[in-house]
């Protein structure tokens, strides 16, 4: 499953093998660091559009990035399946942005359709495998094309904030990404400096929701021998 720039079924023709997607070199790049110098040298005002996946996790990702950029939020997620769910993360979502006003909203449809088929033959897989590494791309992949498609500069993602996230994958497909479809990728490790901590003490200041289980119904099946694990 490898990202594609172009409208689903459409991609640019861009494959990438895997030892791409786990370039050693890349766990050695301090991508929160890298984040930073970028923060401080973008001029003022470029246009950035955001993937979020819940509000807790944008909480932390706002704050870092909402003077540097002109951020918009794109809640694209059919990774969470089960549908009132998606709507009571994605009402917390807005309410997080009503509230701060910390960045406008770019609306994009619910098709959980889109998830299974990016999914399938990986229903099996455990978290932090193949499944994750396609749901990643999938919706990396329509953020980018989202932001080409607006003119936007940069775009980005919170998903490095959860520490079961992994920063190295999120930025290798960030980057193939980029150079498909001509928008540049903010690299980040949100969960940096307590990134996570942080996001959980916004939360609370805001009152959001907090999920205990990543998005999909596969992530909600417990391992054998546990309970259903909280999602951080
Ligand atoms: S566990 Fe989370 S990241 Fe992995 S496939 Fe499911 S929703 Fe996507």
């Amino acid at each position: 499953m490898f990202p594609q720039c172009g409208r689903a079924g459409q991609g640019c023709g861009l494959a990438f093998s895997r030892l791409v997607w786990y370039n050693g070199g890349m766990n050695r790049v301090n991508f929160h660091e890298e984040m930073l110098k970028t923060l401080q040298a973008v001029p003022k005002g470029e246009r950035l559009l955001l993937h979020s996946c819940c509000g807790p996790c944008s909480s932390r990702c706002l704050e870092l990035l909402k003077d540097a950029f002109s951020v918009t939020v794109f809640y694209y997620n059919p990774n969470i399946t089960d549908a009132a769910e998606y709507a009571h993360r994605k009402s917390e979502q807005l309410r997080l942005l009503r509230e701060t006003g910390w960045a406008d909203v770019l609306e994009c449809g619910y098709d959980p359709g889109e998830f299974y088929a990016a999914a399938a033959g990986l229903e099996g897989e455990p978290e932090g495998g193949e499944r994750c590494r396609a749901c990643f791309a999938l919706r990396l992949g329509r953020t980018a094309r989202a932001a080409a498609e607006g003119g936007y500069g940069w775009f980005c993602s919170t998903l490095s904030v959860s520490p079961h996230k992994n920063a190295a994958l999120l930025n290798e497909i960030g980057a193939a990404l980029e150079r498909q479809c001509g928008v540049r990728w903010l690299q980040n490790d949100f969960k940096k400096q307590d990134g996570y901590l942080r996001s959980v003490r916004l939360a609370g200041r805001y009152g959001l929701y907090r999920q205990s289980y990543c998005g999909c119904e596969f992530s909600q099946r417990p391992a054998p021998g546990e309970g259903v694990k909280k999602e951080d």
